[in-house]
């Protein structure tokens, strides 16, 4: 089906793009297209603007501070797939671009139209959820920072009004701890096919000591139910080496933490991949915390 009429207005600037969201009822954001025109062409969205912000070259950028790498909203997952800044300080986040559909999607989606999406099967929650980076949302009365934990209120709903934009992404630096020997980070996915939404998509941190045991760790699940912290995977085996007992406690404290939305076997499949990629993700986070120790 083809989209409903709509004007096409583009936003050379910031300033530029919220007076034209200020000026127009009934407008919606265009940053890569790739939620927004699928959603248009089933007219599940028929907006009267479209206001076009993929040109704002002050939205367009990964710049590093001390502790994080900002991400413009409009820097496509390519960029920020490719970029060595991302790579050496938050590769998890590199990792996770890399598993989203194909080169077309990553080229033009944008990192800012994703994380407003807050599609609860995109590859980004999980890893969101984990990092807890700081999201820069800015309006008719300036910025607001706000940490993803209170920007994310659920699926498909995020803290911003219909008068704002997101402008950055701010993702800390690993290590989150600085005391640690080493640390290590991974995204896995579950999938049918190569380029499908994940059926399960599991993040994982650890941070070891010098002795190569686990002081801190962290594992997020997507994809099954609500976008979950599995506090039992981190318990289970903090103060270990990663043996196969408390793997095997790890998963079973995700799917049992885990709440599917579909009944019967899907379900149970679902809470029985969370539990094996659990396992999977802490076994390459561990040994790229040992790998990075040494
Ligand atoms: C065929 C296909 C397969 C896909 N597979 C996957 C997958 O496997 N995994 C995955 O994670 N994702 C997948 N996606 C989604 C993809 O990752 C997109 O990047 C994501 O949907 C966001 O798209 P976009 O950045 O182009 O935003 P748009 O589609 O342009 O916008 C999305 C929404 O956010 C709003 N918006 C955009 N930017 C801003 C901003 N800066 N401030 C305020 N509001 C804004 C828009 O108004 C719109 O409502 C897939 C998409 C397609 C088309």
């Amino acid at each position: 089906m083809y989209p409903s009429e709509f004007k096409y207005l583009a936003a050379e600037s910031v300033d530029d793009a919220l007076t034209l969201i200020a000026d127009h009822e009934f407008a919606e954001i265009l940053a890569g297209g790739q939620s927004l025109i699928p959603l248009q062409k089933e007219r599940l969205a028929m907006p009267d603007y479209v206001i076009d912000i993929s040109e704002i070259a002050e939205l367009d950028y990964i710049e590093e501070t001390a502790d994080e790498i900002r991400l413009g909203a409009v820097t496509t997952h390519t960029t920020a797939e490719e970029s060595e800044l991302v790579r050496e300080h938050v590769f998890i986040f590199s990792e996770c671009i890399s598993k989203i559909a194909d080169r077309l999607v990553r080229n033009r989606g944008t990192v800012g139209g994703t994380v407003v999406e807050a599609d609860p099967d995109g590859d980004y929650m999980p890893v969101m959820k984990l990092l807890n980076p700081d999201v820069v949302v800015t309006g008719p009365d300036g910025e607001r920072v706000i940490p993803f934990s209170e920007f994310y209120i659920g699926m498909f709903t995020v803290d911003i009004e219909e008068d704002e934009l997101l402008t950055e992404v701010r993702l800390p630096k690993l290590p989150l701890l600085p005391e640690a020997a080493g640390v290590g980070s991974t995204y896995k996915k579950h999938v049918n096919r190569s380029g499908d939404y994940a059926i399960v998509g599991v993040a994982a941190l650890v941070h070891v000591d010098d002795d190569g045991s686990i002081i801190d760790a962290r594992v997020t699940i997507g994809s099954v139910g609500p976008l979950l912290t599995s506090e039992g995977a981190a318990d289970a085996v903090v103060g270990t080496k990663l043996d196969e007992a408390s793997l095997e406690a790890a998963a079973d404290a995700v799917e049992a933490e885990v709440m599917p939305d579909q009944e019967g076997r899907l379900g149970a499949y679902k809470r029985a991949m969370a539990g094996e990629f659990t396992q999977q993700a802490l076994r390459t986070a561990y040994e790229r915390a040992l790998a990075d120790s040494q």
